[in-house]
């Protein structure tokens, strides 16, 4: 097929849209400012089991936990959810990069590294090209063609111990507005002798450092960590809402992933709405060029299959946020009086809540 495209950002996002356009036979150029892709490693890999296989990523050598539950703790009080079949793959994120390249280079995409792209390099590729912003939270690409800005971000940071972990199938995770304003602290096994710590909170509110400090030292993560040493994985950021605009199609530039903030309001996770909107983007661009149909149908597309599900995580995120431990902790012993912690256990989506809404207008409780 004729046309060509340049793809800013070698991630998921941007390695998932090359892989689809390059095996339509579309030129495809995709450019990342590291010599080495994957690394380092700032993020985790938690991902559904449903979205891994919506990606169409062979992911499975680089699987290193299966999830079947949560444990949500706020205050004194914790809910347990359990689904009685895996529900997450735990992936080592350096293996997915290494396989999302591979699957790329292997279609026909052309990945360039050590190749930062900004200012007058973004406007010369994009002078014979079709371009995608796929360069992560702080988008150069949406900052150049004034996509608006991504109005929320938290900012992480994680820390591995080497240690026995007695579930190793369930995330713990830790609500407190005052100590993770804005999002959360986890717990969760990477593998059965791996387990990984983390938090999340909001920029402007608190120090993700000093954040993690004092989730190392409460009493919970202490007794899981005893005296093991700690494998610090470092800062990173996660964008919490959408940009307003994800394609400007005089302009043809579209936007994926974490440059886009397709990212789920209430966990931070990216991967499979990042994957799923590099998946829409692909088919749009090779409309595009094979039919002439508007690349506007991008965020058509998306935005009817994940639109309402991005706005309800976002929503989720916004009330979990506002309110005291305390009333989360009350909020639990509730839930877990009238059964909801079972009713989510059968049928709760980590990738689609408003399953669950629906589920639970046409069934009730039981
Ligand atoms: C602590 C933490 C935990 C997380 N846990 C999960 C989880 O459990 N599950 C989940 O699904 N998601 C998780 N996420 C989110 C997930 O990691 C992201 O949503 C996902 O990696 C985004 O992929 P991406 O390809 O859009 O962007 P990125 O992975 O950020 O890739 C962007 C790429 O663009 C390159 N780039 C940037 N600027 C330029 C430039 N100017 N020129 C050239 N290259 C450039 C970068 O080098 C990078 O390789 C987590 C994130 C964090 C921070």
């Amino acid at each position: 097929m004729h046309g060509k495209v340049s793809i800013i950002g070698a991630g998921t996002a941007g390695l998932v849209a090359g892989r689809d356009l390059a095996s339509a036979g579309i030129s495809t150029t995709i450019y990342d400012q590291k010599e080495e892709l994957g690394i380092p490693v700032r993020a985790s890999g938690i991902i559904s089991i449903n979205g891994l296989k919506m990606s169409g990523i062979a992911y499975e050598s680089a699987v290193t936990n299966t999830l079947r539950g949560a444990r949500i703790h706020a205050g004194s009080s914790i809910m347990k959810i359990s689904a009685r079949e895996p529900v997450a793959k735990v992936l080592d994120r350096k293996r997915l990069s290494d396989i999302c390249e591979y699957e790329a280079d292997h279609a026909g995409a052309k990945i360039v590294k050590g190749r930062r792209i900004t200012g007058h390099m973004i406007e010369n590729l994009h002078r014979n090209s079709i371009m995608i912003g796929a360069d992560g939270a702080v988008s150069n690409v949406a900052k150049h063609f004034g996509m608006g800005p991504v109005e929320r971000y938290v900012l992480t940071y994680k820390a591995e111990f080497n240690v026995d972990i007695e579930d190793p199938d369930s995330v713990d995770l830790f609500f407190d507005k005052k100590a993770f304003p804005g999002l959360f602290a986890w717990t969760c096994p990477n593998a059965k002798d791996l387990l990984e710590v983390g938090v999340g909170v909001d920029s402007g509110k608190a120090n993700s450092k000093k954040a993690i400090e004092r989730f190392i030292a409460m009493k919970e993560v202490k007794e899981m960590v005893g005296d093991a040493k700690m494998i610090d994985n470092g800062a990173s950021m996660i964008p919490l809402r959408m940009r307003k605009r994800i394609v400007d199609p005089e302009k043809r530039v579209l936007l994926v992933g974490d440059a886009a903030g397709q990212v789920k309001g209430t966990t931070g996770g990216g991967i499979v709405y990042g994957s799923a909107a590099a998946i829409m983007a692909a088919k749009a661009i090779r409309d595009n060029l094979s039919k002439g149909k508007s690349l506007s149908e991008y965020e058509r597309m998306f935005v009817r299959r994940y639109g309402s599900d991005l706005r309800l995580h976002g929503y989720i995120n916004r009330f979990y946020s506002s309110l005291e431990s305390r009333t989360i902790g009350r909020i639990i012993g509730v839930m877990n009086f009238l059964g909801m912690d079972s009713f989510v256990s059968k049928y709760g989506d980590m990738d689609l809540p408003s399953l669950l809404i629906k589920r639970f207008f046409l069934r009730g409780l039981i």
